[in-house]
């Protein structure tokens, strides 16, 4: 045994799996929605027996290393690593990829970085007058620490001088880490007099900073970020999240604010349930990551800018996503590091009474249209059709039809009016666009491979007495390949004389291209009981009856050409012994029904 496969035989995937997404018993195996497709009834299977999971929908699947590295975006051997620090074995050789290599660079690059600026703003002189502005601004010491704060000094070369001449790293990886500027002659510190907040993923990995001006010297952008590296993409980070992600899913809450004052107010507030977008809209990549947490999001974001395209984008994608989706308005201040600081108890009053999404469209609309004469109205409507169309639950869909009509005294048939010919619009408009190659989807099984599957999961599902059960299946009456083939190696392995059958040593005699035939149907949910042998008998004596009917109906055809090519060619012989054979195959057939 590898170290591999030695560390995954530790690790219990049932456990793994369901600390990231909750599981439940279903018979032998568990079931969860999966968290690779959007679903809503379950069909993501995880199977301790074999330790692995197998989605029924989407088609994903793997051991537990494919689970983190699809899960978790991470590397092979960063998923060993992790799995080997949680077992306690220590990793002899790896060899990690230059991809992965890079990477590891530039994250510790980062991290050192960080030690850096965070020391300077404690413990130095020159920090001081960031220090200073932290806590004028109410932010406490251990904020501070928690989220690690620090200060870049006015200099041009002071973190080089450290990462470079200190720690031995080369220019050229802090400039791909984003941390310097490339100048005319030689490299210059990015981050230069500014309050410093290191950016990490929700694994705590350091990724690059946003560093802000004190206020008192406003030149420049206010905020600036690292750029785009082969580690940080602005639109996949959530701000606070690798800290408050425990908070998020024990409230089951994830109050969304902008910024990352915003956030840590909020968390001073004792409202730790948080993350910051750092921005106005939600990306499609923060939508999917912050359902692994929790279905239900409050946000905090400008209500100016609550009503623009990006913002409505996001917001459409999470409820596609079926996020619950509030929005929090603010009884004080212009954001929530304001609010929060003024008042904790009314930014956690606020938060409580957010409304829903719609709602607050709706409000918003009238607030800034009215609702009095045609013009308004028309305004009104012309913002939230689109809005109420895209609604995908029918019922919520049907109440707020009803509610923008009432608030706007008009009957609810002339807004489901604008609402058809908003969607016949959208629909021309959509056949206009140029059509967008579509994924090749994997065409729907035939009756007959559904029914073949269906025998197979029937045979390895049963822990015992199987034999006397696989004899009765006649092989030629399966026409897939694999499974036909998983067949005739079930019967090399009960010649053997074995009693039970072990999936675990059946698969070490398959080849390997036929386990994940072989899994799918021994992960399949069968819907039997397969502990009532008696209803076990009946299903099992209906799927082969189905599966030699539909063999039977086959072979008559094909004799039926055959004996069509036997009389032109005036072969009597030949004739005669075909319709012998299809009397007797439609004797069998008729004895079938
Ligand atoms: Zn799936």
């Amino acid at each position: 045994m590898d170290q591999v496969e030695l560390i995954q035989s530790k690790v219990d995937i049932v456990d793994l799996i369901n600390s990231y997404v909750p599981l439940k018993k279903a018979g032998r195996n568990f079931r969860a929605l999966c968290p690779f497709h959007s679903e809503k009834t379950p069909s993501f299977i995880v199977s301790p027996e074999r330790q692995i999971f197998k989605c029924f929908s989407c088609g994903e699947g793997g051991n537990v290393y494919h689970f983190l590295m699809k899960y978790e975006n991470m590397e092979f051997g960063e998923a060993l690593r992790f799995l080997a620090d949680k077992t306690g074995i220590k990793l002899k050789s790896f060899r990690p990829s230059k991809a992965y290599q890079e990477r590891e660079k530039l994250i510790s690059l980062n991290h050192l970085a960080s030690e850096f600026y965070h020391y300077i703003l404690l413990k130095h002189k020159v920090g001081q007058q960031g220090l200073n502005y932290l806590l004028g601004r109410g932010i406490s010491k251990d904020s501070i620490k928690t989220f690690k704060l620090g200060y870049a000094p006015q200099s041009w070369e002071n973190l080089q001088d450290f990462l470079v001449k200190k720690k031995g790293f080369k220019r050229p990886d802090l400039f791909k880490a984003g941390l310097v500027v490339s100048g005319q002659r030689s490299f210059y510190d990015r981050f230069r007099g500014r309050i410093i907040f290191p950016l990490y993923d929700h694994r705590g990995n350091t990724l690059g900073f946003a560093g802000r001006v004190l206020e008192k010297d406003l030149k420049g952008a206010k905020y600036i970020n690292t750029p785009e590296t082969p580690i940080y993409h602005k639109s996949d980070l959530f701000y606070g999240l690798n800290i408050t992600k425990k908070a998020i899913k024990e409230k089951d809450k994830a109050v969304i604010v902008e910024g990352e004052l915003d956030l840590i107010s909020s968390y001073q507030a004792g409202v730790k349930n948080v993350v910051a977008i750092k921005g106005t809209a939600l990306t499609e990549s923060q939508v999917t990551l912050i359902k692994r947490f929790t279905p239900n999001i409050a946000l905090a974001l400008d209500e100016d800018k609550a009503g623009d395209q990006a913002s409505r984008r996001g917001i459409e994608m999470a409820d596609k996503e079926g996020l619950n989706i509030r929005m929090i308005e603010l009884s004080f201040g212009k954001d929530p590091d304001e609010a929060a600081r003024h008042s904790p108890k009314l930014w956690r009053q606020s938060i409580k009474k957010a409304i829903p999404i719609y709602d607050f469209y709706l409000k918003s609309a009238l607030k800034r249209f009215g609702k009095k004469g045609g013009e308004s109205k028309k305004k009104v409507s012309e913002e939230m059709v689109p809005v109420i169309s895209k609604i995908t639950n029918q019922v919520v869909q049907a109440h707020y039809l009803k509610k923008l009509a009432l608030s706007l005294n008009v009957s609810e048939e002339a807004v489901l009016r604008e609402i058809e010919r908003y969607e016949k619009n959208e629909k021309i408009k959509d056949d206009l666009r140029p059509t967008k190659p579509r994924k090749e989807e994997p065409k729907d099984k035939t009756r007959r491979e559904k029914l073949e599957e269906l025998l197979l999961g029937l045979i390895v599902q049963k822990k015992k007495g199987i034999k006397k059960y696989l004899l009765k299946v006649k092989i030629e009456i399966l026409k897939g390949n694999a499974i036909k083939r998983i067949f005739e190696a079930l019967n090399k392995y009960f010649i053997k004389e074995r009693k039970d059958f072990k999936v675990n040593d059946f698969t070490k005699v398959l080849p390997e291209e036929l386990l994940e035939t072989l899994d799918q149907a021994f992960l399949k949910d069968l819907e039997i009981d397969l502990s009532d042998k008696e209803k076990y008998k009946l299903d099992f004596a209906k799927v082969l009856k189905e599966l030699r009917k539909i063999y039977f109906k086959e072979e008559l055809n094909i004799l039926v050409s055959k004996m069509k090519k036997a009389e032109t060619n005036n072969q009597g012989k030949k004739l005669q012994k075909l319709k012998e054979k299809f009397t007797s195959i439609s004797q069998d057939l008729r004895n079938l029904v």
